[in-house]
């Protein structure tokens, strides 16, 4: 199987903002943008993207799952890089369109069709890193996936690192640049550790890792950062709470401490996980911290885990009730 996100349909949809108004949207070849080398991203990395997916339902319909959330965070991001604004209803557009044109190479379950809204500037002036590009362009390409979980469910290794993702005014933008920025911590942590991924805790404040949010579970109760500007608001993660409330848990939205995760972590049917559009719910078996490994509860995926990310995946897969209006037709 080829590795996530390496498939592509062969056309994409773009439009080109020219400093006053968006082009119409066109559907060309996944191949052919042309970009000035001085372009703004290239540069000063100006750029921002999304990643939400579509699923094949038992009765042939395709569903885009919570696309509202996903093209208001594109839009968020936009503003925040201080790119042309985005015009959501055309994003939005161009999205359900390419994949309806598409429609017929949606997998089935548990595959899906994963979309990748992009946003960048395009204005070549190389004297502008303190400026914002004028000019833009955004596309959708569209990737489909298969099941991510094909291997079994491996729990992960994460390593603690008292450092930050990215700028502390920037967590909750979805940029190139953060992912550029974190690299090297998370390179460092599987070569010396062989961990799977860095869990950002600076000042030792539970953060989330490279590109997911981090979940612990304890119980009946399910802790997770409560929203601010030091990270990425992820749509999975407000599903997953959103469920978790449904089936009577208790969710804690609040400042988790290392000290406070490492103690309550080695405890039998504690659990944790890391959510995202791309793993959904992926358990976490160990965290390594000072050079010591805590096991989380008893190391294998934990109940709770499979069964919330059960709960979503049906949802998604119109196999249970669509009680919040997360899936959109096309
Ligand atoms: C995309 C992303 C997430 C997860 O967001 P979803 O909307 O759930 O896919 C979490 N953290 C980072 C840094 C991300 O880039």
């Amino acid at each position: 199987m080829s590795a996530f996100g390496t498939v592509f349909m062969p056309e994409m949809a773009i439009a080109w903002f020219d400093g006053s108004s968006w082009s119409q949207p066109e559907v060309v070849a996944s191949d052919s943008i042309q970009l000035h080398p001085g372009a703004h991203v290239l540069h000063y990395s100006s750029t921002c993207f999304e990643g939400l997916k579509a699923f094949r339902h038992a009765d042939g319909s395709i569903k885009v799952f919570r696309i509202d959330r996903n093209m208001a965070r594109f839009a968020q991001s936009s503003e925040l890089l201080s790119l042309p604004a985005i015009d959501s209803a055309m994003s939005t557009k161009m999205v359900l369109d390419l994949v309806a044109r598409f429609a017929s190479d949606v997998p089935e379950p548990p595959g899906s069709m994963y979309i990748r809204p992009t946003h960048f500037g395009t204005e070549a002036a190389i004297g502008k890193a303190a400026a914002p590009s004028m000019s833009s362009c955004q596309y959708v390409l569209l990737s489909p996936v298969g099941d991510y979980f094909a291997g079994g469910d491996a729990c992960l290794r994460l390593l603690l690192e008292d450092d930050m993702r990215c700028a502390a005014h920037m967590g909750r933008v979805k940029s190139g640049g953060n992912y550029a920025s974190a690299l090297g911590p998370i390179l460092r942590a599987r070569k010396e550790h062989q961990a799977d991924q860095v869990l950002f805790c600076p000042n030792g404040d539970v953060q989330e890792t490279g590109a997911a949010n981090f979940l612990l579970i304890d119980g009946d109760e399910i802790i997770t950062k409560a929203l601010d500007d030091s990270f990425l608001h992820g749509v999975t993660r407000d599903s997953i709470l959103t469920i978790a409330r449904d089936l009577g848990m208790t969710v804690s939205e609040r400042s988790l401490s290392v000290d406070e995760l490492i103690e309550r972590a080695a405890k039998p049917g504690c659990e944790a996980a890391l959510s995202g559009t791309a793993a959904v719910l992926t358990p976490v078996g160990t965290l390594i911290h000072q050079g010591k490994e805590i096991t989380v509860g008893s190391g294998k995926p934990g109940a709770t885990t499979i069964k919330l990310r059960q709960t979503l995946n049906d949802i998604q897969w119109g196999k249970a009730e669509d009680r919040h209006g997360w899936l959109t037709s096309l």
